[in-house]
């Protein structure tokens, strides 16, 4: 397929572009799941919290696509008030796979750093023997500020190799970028069209679209590509996750990319999701 990747710091490659499950229950995700397979589609990210492992997994078995084909991302849950030593964050570990139907992942995050239960480092350790074991190619992070990746950097060998955070036009994130540059860590886009809401109907993006005779989510998902970002939009509409993968067929200009931009300055500029500070 047509979907370019990025070369993660382990030297395992990620697609650019993946389909997003958030909020799809389990019972439609198979389904949901199954068309972006189908559309082209081979990355697919979920979490524990989504509660659509099982749909996910069902929809990856079905499809009959070669396993090294596939990239699997799931993710840690906060777990509120769990205590995640090193035996319960290896059984969610494994609940998780379970779930799927999977032997390994490719990519396995820590959802949230919760700073203010102080055992994102402690899980971290754990994440480790899961990389160093194969059972996840790659494990990284997400939801992380800088101060979260400076102090892990500090204290373990294994640098993340993604951290998956807000990034839209209206919040660009260009602080994080720059530090996961320089620390080789890849960016990847969640509510990358920034929930549907608003952002598709600014001017500023569909006068881009029209320009391109694209639709305003075909250009932001265009505006993440181009900067080298992971971007996972969700969508269960069938017409919708076609489109959303088919952005490797055109390019925005420097005039484009500049008007997308401004955006990130704009008076609509704003964070959709909750602050990775008071999330727990
Ligand atoms: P998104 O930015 O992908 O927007 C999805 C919504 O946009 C859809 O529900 C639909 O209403 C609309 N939409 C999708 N395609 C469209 C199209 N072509 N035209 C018009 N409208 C369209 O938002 P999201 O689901 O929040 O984020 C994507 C994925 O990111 C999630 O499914 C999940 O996998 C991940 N995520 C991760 C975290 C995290 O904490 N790590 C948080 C939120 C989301």
């Amino acid at each position: 397929n047509q979907v370019p990747t990025v070369r993660l710091n382990n030297g395992t490659l990620m697609p650019q572009l993946g389909f997003g499950v958030w909020q799809i229950p389990d019972a439609e995700a198979a389904r949901a799941v199954g068309t972006a397979l189908e559309a082209g589609y081979r990355s697919v990210d979920t979490a524990a919290a989504y509660g659509n492992e099982a749909g996910t997994g069902k929809a990856l078995a079905a499809s009959g696509l070669p396993r090294e084909e596939l990239f699997v991302t799931t993710k840690l849950w906060n777990g509120r008030g769990q205590r995640w030593g090193r035996d319960e964050v290896l059984r969610a570990f494994d609940e998780s796979l379970a779930r799927l139907g999977l032997d390994y992942l490719d990519l396995y995050l820590i959802h949230w750093p919760r700073p203010m239960r102080d055992d994102y480092l402690a899980i971290w350790r754990t994440f480790e023997e899961i990389a160093a074991d194969g059972r996840a190619k790659a494990v990284g992070v997400s939801n992380f500020r800088p101060a979260d990746l400076q102090r892990l950097r500090a204290e373990s060998p294994l640098v993340p190799a993604v951290n998956q955070i807000e990034l839209h036009p209206l919040f660009p994130q260009d602080e994080l970028r720059q530090v996961h540059a320089r620390l080789g860590i890849a960016t990847e886009a969640w509510s990358p069209l920034g929930q549907g809401k608003g952002l598709l109907e600014l001017p500023a993006v569909t006068a881009v679209a029209d320009k391109h005779g694209r639709t305003a989510a075909q250009v932001v998902l265009r505006w993440h590509v181009q900067r080298g970002v992971v971007a996972i939009p969700k969508s269960v509409t069938p017409s919708r996750i076609a489109e959303n993968l088919d952005v490797f067929g055109f390019e925005l200009d420097a005039e484009d990319v500049a008007a997308l931009d401004a955006l990130g300055t704009s008076a609509a500029a704003r964070r959709i999701g909750p602050d990775p500070a008071e999330f727990d």
